[in-house]
């Protein structure tokens, strides 16, 4: 058999026949209650869900090309037992070998400077990505979670946004690589679930923040927070007063875990996302408070296509999941600061 192959645990073991994977680390471990692939497991969201999944036990498989993600945290959690980090780009056929039970696919530069890098790539990664990832679900029988993004909703023109509202896109603009791509992994996922029993989820996430960011992503709060510890003017696009709703990273982890376990009847999208909705500029202020400086802003032209407005509404993730946020954003961002400040002295 070529490829890399199945070990006792559900990971793999490496036979180097297979060159779109290579294995970065691996450990054997008692069968868990699950096994879980975590597509995209060493970006912000991703090192999140692992350790959380870890805790409770379950058996990890973390996929990663690193291309955002952070091939040191991913390896600082090999000496986890039920933790195996396999370096791969989900565009290209998954190693062989893989039976996981779950599958979360975190797996895309989710920042828009990041995202418009290589714009190709990220269509990619959207779609056939997605592509892959549900072929594995339907071969291996396991249930798949899509994170979706609030950018399906595009610039809205409904303020909040639930779920039934289909979203305001620009299919040509710079974050419709993006927005596009995510757009067309809902199809995928949905007509997967249609056509081929597919158990699947699909989060729609907003905004997240926390710990663990990293300083350069390009996102508004770890932008801001990076520059206001750099003692530099912090740079707001536009006037400041579109809006976002951030939720806190534990927040966020929680609903997608109770999504990925809700019951088969919920296959819909569904809101994960704070409703506490702050303009930019007020993000600004609250760094510069925290920071103890005066508010010193440097003013650039709004990206295209920048949504002027964002709040979920997150009634139905209530209903379905009894879920909702629990950390406020001035707490959340105060822990969020302290983490900066603690790496910035380690540095
Ligand atoms: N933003 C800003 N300054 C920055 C980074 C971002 O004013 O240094 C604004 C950006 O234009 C957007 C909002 O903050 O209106 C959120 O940007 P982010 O990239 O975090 O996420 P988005 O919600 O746009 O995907």
């Amino acid at each position: 058999m070529s490829g890399n192959e199945q070990d006792s645990a559900g990971g793999l073991q490496p036979s180097g026949q297979r060159q779109a994977a290579s294995i970065v680390s691996g450990a054997a471990g008692r069968h868990p209650s699950e096994v879980i692939l975590v597509a995209g497991g060493a970006g912000f969201l991703g090192l999140h869900l692992c350790r959380r999944l870890l805790s409770q036990g379950h058996r990890i498989i973390c996929l990663d090309n690193f291309l955002t993600g952070s091939c040191e945290a991913a390896m600082r959690l090999q000496e986890e037992p039920k933790f195996s980090l396999i370096r791969h780009d989900i565009i290209e056929p998954l190693p062989s070998g893989l039976r996981p039970t779950q599958i979360y696919n975190l797996a895309c530069a989710a920042s828009p400077p990041r995202y418009q890098i290589d714009p190709v790539h990220t269509l990619r990664t959207c779609v056939q990505g997605a592509f892959n990832l549900l072929e594995l679900a339907r071969s291996s029988g396991a249930r798949i979670l899509q994170a979706s993004t609030s950018e399906i909703y595009g610039d809205p023109q409904e303020h909040p946004q639930r779920e039934d509202y289909h979203g305001n896109v620009n299919p040509v603009g710079i974050r419709s690589c993006y927005d596009e791509g995510k757009r067309c992994a809902e199809t995928l996922f949905s007509d997967y679930a249609r056509r081929h029993g597919v158990k699947v989820r699909i989060a729609r996430i907003f905004n997240t923040y926390g710990p663990g960011m990293a300083p350069d992503d390009g996102r508004v709060v770890s932008t801001f927070i990076s520059q206001a510890l750099a003692g530099e003017a912090l740079t707001v696009y536009g006037d400041g007063s579109q809006t976002r709703s951030l939720c806190y990273v534990d927040d966020m982890i929680e609903g997608l875990i109770r999504l990925m376990n809700s019951p088969d009847s919920v296959q819909r999208p569904v809101n994960l996302g704070n409703t506490e909705e702050v303009s930019i500029l007020e993000i600004a202020q609250r760094v510069c408070r925290l920071a103890r400086q005066e508010p010193r802003f440097d003013f650039r032209p709004l990206p295209a296509d920048d949504p002027a407005l964002r709040r979920p509404d997150i009634g139905l993730a209530w209903r379905c999941l009894g879920w909702k946020p629990t950390v406020a954003f001035d707490d959340g961002l105060k822990e969020t600061y302290a983490y900066f400040q603690r790496e910035q002295a380690r540095a």
